[in-house]
């Protein structure tokens, strides 16, 4: 019944405008704790608002420090996980061992989770940081697994989530959201897919503006209707892109880092260079290719429906994609130790205080 119900409102706000759905989700967030645990019930229907429970509970529990004493370790594991999640864990332990990672330690953290994907696996998410502030100077959002086939940038997000759990220090004041697997059919499977489990590349289902008149066209003309890069019968038509639009109209990031293989390269989709916000921007990806080895930044194109080209064009979100070298997952450990440092360094960069530095140093000139 409640599948019924979910599809029919995904169908109906499917076609209601992105404006709408930043409106409810600020103000679920101003919600209190009593409205916020109404809205689980209500857990499979298409609204924004649902991608902010369970927050206010963790939260509440999280800040247990005094402020003056460091904790060695950041608390990750405030409440029990729903059955669901507990699944989903042992199965992220599973195919982690299928690729020989060790453990995942899913079990040590207590995830978000609201919208399943379309073989009802959580599209699950984290959160390092003190949410209940409604007004964080400083979010980012870290997006691994939009490809299930790239399996290295899984490995790399679960690896960041338990680099931070033993570092507290990097996470300050700041907020991290890390959504480690965001197509999860994709990657829980014999042989992994680019596409989730109804054949769509999660990366052409973003709703840009020219959705409608070029994605369909486009994957045809350009490439030679390839399966693989399947854009949906409509934007927005998949519960991933559901689960992304809706957690950056949430949280509201001041930057994207999307973890994608094996490109070997840095990309940025954002306000341009010349603006201030742009140049804010551009110092972060200089420094954390610097920060790699001067890691390759490539000015990739940007497509219809992908992640960078929304959120990063059209909202002027800086959105840096990072394509890690291949998909061997004996690299892991490499891969991690490369990007560790400019992740720390992304993480705390926040931009808008970057940006008033450049504006005094040009005054000063
Ligand atoms: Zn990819």
């Amino acid at each position: 019944m409640t599948k019924i119900v979910s599809v029919l409102m995904a169908m109906i706000l499917s076609a209601c405008s992105n404006v709408s759905i930043i409106n409810n989700d600020t103000q679920v967030r101003k919600e209190n704790k009593t409205e916020a645990k109404e809205v689980v019930s209500e857990s499979t229907v298409y609204e924004s608002k649902n991608e902010s429970i369970g927050d206010t509970k963790t939260q509440q529990d999280k800040v247990i420090n005094e402020k003056d004493i460091l904790p060695k370790e950041y608390i990750t594991k405030t409440e029990e996980n729903s059955p669901a999640v507990k699944e989903y864990c042992d199965k992220t332990n599973e195919y982690f061992a299928k690729y020989n990672w060790g453990k995942s330690h899913c079990h040590d953290f207590t995830w978000h989770h609201v919208r399943d994907s379309y073989w009802g696996n959580p599209i699950a998410w984290y959160v390092f940081g003190n949410e209940e502030e409604t007004e964080h100077q400083n979010v980012t959002l870290i997006m691994c697994g939009v490809h299930g086939d790239e399996i290295t940038p899984i490995k790399f997000c679960y690896d960041l989530m338990m680099d931070l759990k033993s570092n507290p220090q990097i996470i300050g004041d700041n907020l991290i959201i890390i959504a480690p697997l965001v197509t999860p059919d994709s990657f829980f499977r014999k042989k992994p897919t680019r596409t989730n489990a109804r054949g769509v590349d999660i990366n052409r289902n973003f709703p840009t503006q020219d959705w409608a008149k070029n994605a369909i066209k486009l994957w045809k003309t350009r490439y030679g209707s390839d399966k693989r890069r399947f854009p949906g019968k409509y934007a927005l038509s998949e519960q991933e892109t559901i689960f992304s639009v809706n957690i950056i109209n949430l949280y509201k990031p001041q930057k994207i880092i999307s973890v994608h293989a094996p490109l070997t390269l840095l990309d940025y989709d954002g306000p341009s260079f010349s603006q201030s916000e742009g140049k804010a921007a551009k110092q972060l990806l200089v420094q954390m290719s610097n920060k790699a080895g001067k890691y390759k930044i490539s000015n990739y194109p940007f497509f219809t429906g992908s992640l960078g080209n929304w959120a990063g064009n059209e909202r002027n979100i800086p959105t840096y994609t990072l394509e890690l070298p291949n998909s061997d997952w004996n690299k892991t450990d490499t891969y991690y130790k490369m990007f560790r440092t400019a992740l720390h360094h992304a993480i705390q960069d926040n931009l808008s205080y970057s940006e008033k530095e450049t504006k005094s140093q040009t005054l000063n000139q």
